[in-house]
């Protein structure tokens, strides 16, 4: 062989063997990820985030939550009459042991629950701070839908006793499940069993910081909130030396100055103020005034407490943020808290670790696809398909013939 053909293979044979050894490295790195962590979409890879370095605006998946760190996704931060930019009340609370919690789940919170494609096998745990619809109604819509897409467990709802056991977060579940019979009826069978039941943990409200929940090294607490009738309720999650506060509905109240203390990420209503709410439903300045700082918490009210607590950020929320409202309700709280302030509007993320707490916004997509469920959902037992009466099937039209049913796997 010439000398030129020898140094032609030796190149050709380095090169490969370069490209043999990358191979042989990539190959097993490949094998140990996770095949689709956390419902990622296909052609993405999720990244570790290396010394606090966040990317600008937080895509659903596609960061590894730290074992250490907490990340707070408000899911609605508006008020009952929702918009689609600012629906009604709920956070999602996701730890760095892998475990999620709901806080609320105010009517129109689902879309964007869902535009995060959560593993919602692992999305059973609800927490009620009350029982206003702007707090509670889309539970049944979550209920099922995520019945729909991944969960094949019971749901557990967290809520308080009422002054009247009919007032209370059992009564509200079981009224729930009378009025979605039909619905639960249709779905059961066809979809996995256990995931068609709600399991009720009805607390008193007027417990003082007692534990509401306690597993996996994460305990959760709950006090009284003053809120129109007895009843409501605030949260405190504590894990991994951190502290995140759910304030739900309330007036200034002790218990909440008392028991939020040392909380990393204290939140807490900061709801209109009485001229911007007058002008915002058209009300009278009496009603405004009583609902504002009666009801609810006014931002220089809210300033004040954030200003006895001190939390590592106050994250105020329960308001629909345009221009105006929003310089009505930061004048408010900065005449009476000067501290490190976040005003949350739906998908506001908080990340949080013993260092660093990062507020970013949430891009997401408007019309995004349910998230893949896992092999355990599609194994999980269902009792059996169900047929309406011969009188109904009788009226299906002979013009039409469906195609032959695959075989069941
Ligand atoms: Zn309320
Ligand atoms: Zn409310």
């Amino acid at each position: 062989m010439s000398g030129i053909i020898k140094s032609r293979i030796r190149t050709l044979l380095t090169k490969y063997s370069v490209f043999l050894v990358a191979l042989l490295m990539v190959a097993p790195l490949a094998q140990a990820q996770p095949a689709n962590p956390d419902n990622m979409p296909l052609g993405r890879q999720a990244v570790e985030i290396v010394d606090g370095k966040y990317p600008a605006t937080y895509f659903p998946n596609t960061e590894i939550l730290g074992a250490d760190e907490m990340r707070i996704t408000a899911l609605g931060t508006g008020m009952p009459n929702q918009t689609r930019a600012a629906v009604s009340i709920s956070y999602l609370v996701e730890l760095g042991n892998g475990d999620k919690f709901l806080f609320d789940t105010g009517s129109g919170m689902l879309a964007n629950l869902f535009s995060l494609r959560p593993d919602f096998s692992k999305l059973d745990k609800v927490f009620a701070s009350h029982l206003h619809v702007d707090h509670v109604g889309d539970f049944m819509a979550l209920h099922i839908a995520s019945w729909l897409s991944g969960r094949y467990t019971p749901i557990h709802l967290y809520g308080p006793t009422g002054s009247k056991p009919e007032l209370g977060t059992k009564a509200f579940v079981e009224g729930m499940q009378k009025g979605y019979a039909w619905d639960i009826a249709t779905r059961s069978g066809a979809l996995p069993d256990a995931g068609g039941l709600i399991k009720v943990h009805e607390f008193d409200y007027l417990q003082e910081n007692v534990i509401v929940y306690q597993e996996n090294g994460v305990t959760i607490r709950s006090w009284p909130a003053i809120h129109s009738l007895d009843g409501a309720v605030s949260f405190g999650l504590e894990w991994n030396g951190l502290k995140y506060v759910f304030g739900g509905d309330t007036y200034p109240n002790n218990w909440y100055i008392e028991y939020a203390k040392n909380a990393d990420v204290a939140s807490h209503e900061a709801f209109l103020p009485p001229k911007a709410l007058a002008a915002y439903f058209g009300w009278s300045m009496a009603q405004a005034t009583y609902v504002s700082t009666r009801i609810h918490t006014e931002p220089q009210a809210f300033g004040k407490v954030m200003s006895q607590i001190k939390p590592r950020l106050a994250v105020g929320y329960h308001s629909v943020q345009s221009p105006e409202n929003n310089a009505a309700i930061m004048d408010g709280v900065r005449k009476t808290y000067d501290g490190p302030l976040a005003l949350a509007r739906d998908l506001t993320v908080i990340n949080v670790t013993k260092d660093i707490i990062r507020v970013r916004m949430a891009t997401v997509d408007e019309y995004v696809l349910p998230p893949n469920v896992t092999k355990a959902y599609l194994d999980a037992p269902r009792s059996d398909d169900k047929s309406p009466s011969k009188i109904i099937l009788d009226g299906k039209w002979k013009g039409y013939t469906p195609p032959p049913m695959p075989k069941k796997q």
